[in-house]
């Protein structure tokens, strides 16, 4: 297995993956977590201080602080930088704890050090009253804890609201004026595949501006955790999320819905093993499924050919490259076994579009 600089002759057979969807504006983001906050509920598969490495308090005091050290060490241009509160139910908060940290943020934009302050909520707190309260405020993008749109899986996973209070807070936020995005999950108790993919193409149906795809984890001290080691709950191994996860994104790609994320942050927390007791958890998710997404394309172009004990040449853009070799060269290896080759070559390409493979035989 070795990498040419170029191809000498054209590819025999070309496969296309799934486009990427048109990119979108993608602003430097200063994250800034509260845990729980705001949540009356308790989602099974949630312990957001143990994800987030962070006890609850207001933040709203700290926040110049904390944009002076990050400007320090990456210097941004404030349109470039956005704000955001994750890890709890931004709405769900007090109003005055919400207008403290709005406030906070309008001085961070008068100041010039963030354009704008995006948030993660849940989707039944997006109602008339509430978006009054960010009605004028620097916040452009809201993020929705979708998660299904499956009534018996949103049951069995503890969250409180319906698919229909999803849909109707998309829309709600989109007549107002703010980008949404859209978390889901897969590998939640009670959902197999077919139950992802439907959530999926409902979730695309409502035209977020982006999604992000999480697999369930059990984490420690979650009730999932405890229904785990009862032997109730099975999460999905990593091979299936990866699996499931190139699936949904095809769904998404198909509607040109940016996928901006697949799988949780790594972060010292999930990586120490300490936090994460069970579950597909991989510190580089989304590159495993991009690595099967390239997988599956090279595996329908080497049908055609009559490719066993040949040497194959497979050419790409260079930032396909390492998504084509797969982590560990898997997928050359994964090939080679599957076609009986010879051997696999890799030419990289920089003028070829980042969707197109070419396969030859040499
Ligand atoms: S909505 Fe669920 S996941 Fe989000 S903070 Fe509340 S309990 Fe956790």
């Amino acid at each position: 297995m070795s990498t040419r600089a170029a191809a000498s002759s054209p590819p025999a057979v070309w496969v296309d993956l799934p486009k990427n969807p048109a990119p979108i504006r993608r602003p430097t983001i200063v994250p800034v977590f509260l845990p729980h906050a705001g949540c009356p509920h308790r989602c099974v598969f949630c312990n957001q201080i143990a994800i987030t490495g962070q006890a609850d308090g207001d933040p709203a005091p700290d926040l110049p602080a904390l944009m002076a050290r990050f400007l320090k060490e990456k210097p941004r241009s404030p349109q470039h930088v956005e704000l955001a509160f994750y890890g709890g139910n931004f709405l769900g908060l007090p109003p005055h704890r919400i207008q403290s940290l709005i406030a906070a943020a309008r001085e961070l934009v008068r100041e010039k050090w963030i354009g704008s302050v995006r948030f993660s909520t849940r989707p039944d707190t997006i109602d008339a009253q509430r978006l009054g309260w960010i009605a004028g405020s620097p916040v452009g993008t809201v993020e929705l804890g979708g998660q299904s749109m499956d009534e018996a899986v949103l049951a069995a996973s503890g969250r409180g609201h319906t698919a229909r209070d999803t849909a109707l807070a998309v829309h709600r936020l989109k007549r107002a004026g703010f980008r949404v995005g859209i978390q889901t999950m897969i590998g939640l108790p009670g959902q197999d595949n077919r139950s992802a993919l439907i959530s999926a193409g409902q979730f695309a149906t409502l035209e977020p501006d982006f999604v992000r795809i999480y697999p369930c984890l059990v984490i420690t001290g979650s009730p999932l955790a405890a229904d785990y080691r009862r032997g109730g709950f099975r999460p999905l191994s990593l091979d299936a999320a990866v699996a499931t996860c190139a699936r949904l994104w095809r769904v998404f790609a198909r509607r040109n819905i940016p996928v901006i994320r697949m799988g949780l942050q790594a972060s010292a927390e999930l990586s120490d093993g300490a936090h994460v007791l069970a579950g597909p958890y991989h510190p580089a998710f989304g590159h495993l499924v991009f690595s099967a997404l390239c997988r599956e394309a090279l595996v329908r172009g080497l049908r055609r050919l009559p490719a066993a004990g040949r040497t194959v040449r497979i050419t790409a853009h260079p930032r396909r490259l390492s998504q084509v070799r797969g982590l560990g060269n898997a997928n050359l290896a994964a090939l080679t076994d599957r076609f009986a080759l010879a051997g696999i070559r890799i030419s990289s390409d920089p003028d070829g579009p980042l969707h197109r493979l070419g396969i030859a035989l040499e």
